[in-house]
């Protein structure tokens, strides 16, 4: 099934829910980080929930950034997802490998580490991001963005995320959203009956290794609540905003003498793009044209 977000609302719009697939971008992510299992796993998780959390927001260049820092051999993980859709990410240490956790799951807990923070940014496009750092509950990522939107945001949310990846790559990717709007956050009942239906489920990937889509989750956990699911299917994709023109304004602010350095001793530049991998070279050719700029601006 192709990467897509779906919307929908129950109990009279007292519940917001979101459902993505994010199989081929986790796909992507694990091919271009070269991850290893149980990075690909953290790193899946984290990119469905900011693409689920962006889909909230308003504005359409709006963009959410989770950061986890937890210490665990992982050592840190970064997101940038935005409500176009678009989600890109990485991990400090991307080939860590742990043995199964007790339950004979990857050890997403043990590699992020269960003490630590979750750091989430959303900017949404104002130019004034708003920030907010919670404590790790147990560094699988998915309970964390959870405690996150209970104690930050102070919205009853229950959050399943999840990542199937074997020899053959990732299988199954994505998680669901349910939210319990603030109209009816009062409502004990109904955010205790969203929290059980949720926790009843095994995880989301079972689900879609089932074959079930999006519209068929939100039928079995809010079927009899008056659901009502929007027919628009937005595609998200694993999508990084660098360039070379970018790389080279980067080189261009190391100065005239860096970069003389740079051609007479590593005849040319490298640089690695963070979030995607990309790698990008520039040559002494490049290097003297960027030269040449600066002694022209500084005329
Ligand atoms: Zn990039």
């Amino acid at each position: 099934m192709a990467d897509q977000l779906i919307r929908a609302t129950a109990a009279d719009g007292g519940i917001r829910a979101v459902g993505v697939i994010t199989t081929r971008l986790t796909e992507e992510a694990r091919q271009r980080h070269k991850l290893s299992y149980v990075a690909t796993a953290a790193l899946g998780r984290a990119m469905s929930s900011g693409l689920l959390l962006a889909s909230s927001m308003k504005r359409e260049d709006s963009r959410v950034n989770i950061r986890i820092k937890g210490d665990g051999p992982l050592g840190g993980l970064l997101v940038d997802a935005g409500l176009d859709g678009t989600v890109r990410g990485y991990v400090t240490n991307p080939s860590v490998e742990l043995p199964p956790n007790a339950v004979g799951k990857l050890d997403v807990g043990g590699a992020v580490g269960h003490n630590g923070y979750l750091y989430v940014v959303r900017d949404v496009g104002y130019g004034y991001p708003y920030s907010s750092t919670v404590e790790l509950v147990s560094g699988e990522v998915g309970e964390d963005v959870a405690h996150y939107l209970v104690t930050s945001e102070q919205t009853p949310s229950a959050l399943l995320v999840g990542v199937f990846v074997g020899s053959e790559g990732v299988t199954a990717s994505g998680g669901i959203l349910l939210q319990v709007m603030p109209k009816a956050a009062r409502d004990e009942a109904l955010v205790q009956t969203l929290d059980s239906r949720v926790s009843q489920l095994s995880g989301f990937t079972p689900l879609l290794r089932q074959g079930k889509a999006i519209p068929e989750i939100f039928q079995d956990l809010l079927g009899d609540m008056g659901l009502t699911i929007f027919p628009e299917v937005q595609m998200v994709r694993f999508n990084c905003r660098c360039s070379f023109n970018r790389v080279l304004g980067a080189l261009k602010l190391l100065g005239v003498d860096e970069l003389q350095d740079m051609i007479e001793k590593d005849d040319g530049a490298e640089a690695t793009c963070d979030f995607c991998g990309e790698v990008y070279r520039a040559n002494c050719d490049q290097l003297s044209q960027l030269i040449e700029d600066l002694q022209a601006e500084s005329v």
